[in-house]
């Protein structure tokens, strides 16, 4: 056979392609991305109305999968019905992991209490099916760890969109937590991320965009999309002597066995 060399497989475990972001050309993204190697997305719903429209995504598209849970700035939200709904939910729509939740202290919002009862709520239902957590972290690496130290028996661990302290990082691979690693590393400010990320083995590491969020800088739109991933994993490859290749390879069968999707890698 001929043709052009095939791409390595890449894995975006971190979309929310169901943003209105995408309503104009969602379709087109999706196959922009594909062609740029992209064999599977992990679609994070975090809002019920954002477990719909993952649903839906998921029926339009066979290599999307997602993930049910309640973003860390909704934790307001989360009373005894979200918890039957959330727990119906992951019966009926077989998501990969629970989440987003963890703890946001960056910006104003649900208080402390209530964002330690929407994430406990979640560890408690990650924990009764066994599956993934992940985990969204900003200015809270203390009350996180301080949390999961209570949790020594959940399934994987997913810091996404890594941006902690090496305290963190040490955490991280002592735990055997995986890390997703995108956009945000890329920046020219992010040196100190870059430098703390060498910590964490490269068994542990995802590709991630967070898309439309963390453009990687010298991309075409400030909307992000997973056309970038490519990108992305030539820029962060050297950190751990890899090659871009590499880390596509390395990163899609450690998603692939984490979430335990059959048709890639
Ligand atoms: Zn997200």
């Amino acid at each position: 056979m001929t043709g052009a060399p095939a791409l390595p497989p890449i894995i975006d475990t971190h979309t929310h392609l169901d943003d209105p972001a995408f309503d104009l050309d969602r379709d087109f993204v999706f196959e922009a991305s594909r062609t740029a190697g992209v064999r599977h997305f992990v679609n994070i719903g975090y809002a019920p109305d954002r477990w719909e429209s993952s649903r839906l995504l998921r029926e339009r598209h066979p290599d999307v999968d997602f993930a049910l849970g309640l973003h860390p700035q909704l934790a307001d939200r989360y009373e005894s019905s979200l918890t039957r709904e959330l727990k119906q939910a992951i019966q009926v729509l077989n998501p990969v992991a629970v989440g987003e939740s963890g703890f946001d202290f960056s910006r104003t919002g649900p208080s402390f209490v209530e964002q330690e009862r929407a994430f406990r709520g979640q560890l408690e239902i990650a924990a009764a099916f066994g599956l993934p957590i992940i985990v969204h972290q900003r200015d809270a690496s203390d009350a996180l760890t301080t949390e999961l130290d209570r949790w020594p028996e959940l399934a994987p661990i997913v810091l996404h969109s890594f941006d902690g302290t090496q305290r963190l990082a040490d955490w991280a691979r002592e735990r055997g937590c995986f890390v997703g690693i995108g956009g945000l590393a890329v920046r020219r400010s992010s040196e100190p991320l870059r430098q703390t990320l060498r910590r964490i083995t490269t068994d542990r590491l995802l590709l991630e965009t967070d898309s439309p969020y963390l453009a990687p800088p010298g991309s075409t739109s400030r909307r992000n999309d997973p056309t970038n991933l490519p990108g992305i994993a030539t820029a962060l490859a050297p950190l751990w002597n890899l090659s871009g290749e590499e880390l596509c390879w390395q990163t899609s069968v450690n998603a692939a066995a984490l979430f335990g999707l059959q048709s890639v890698a």
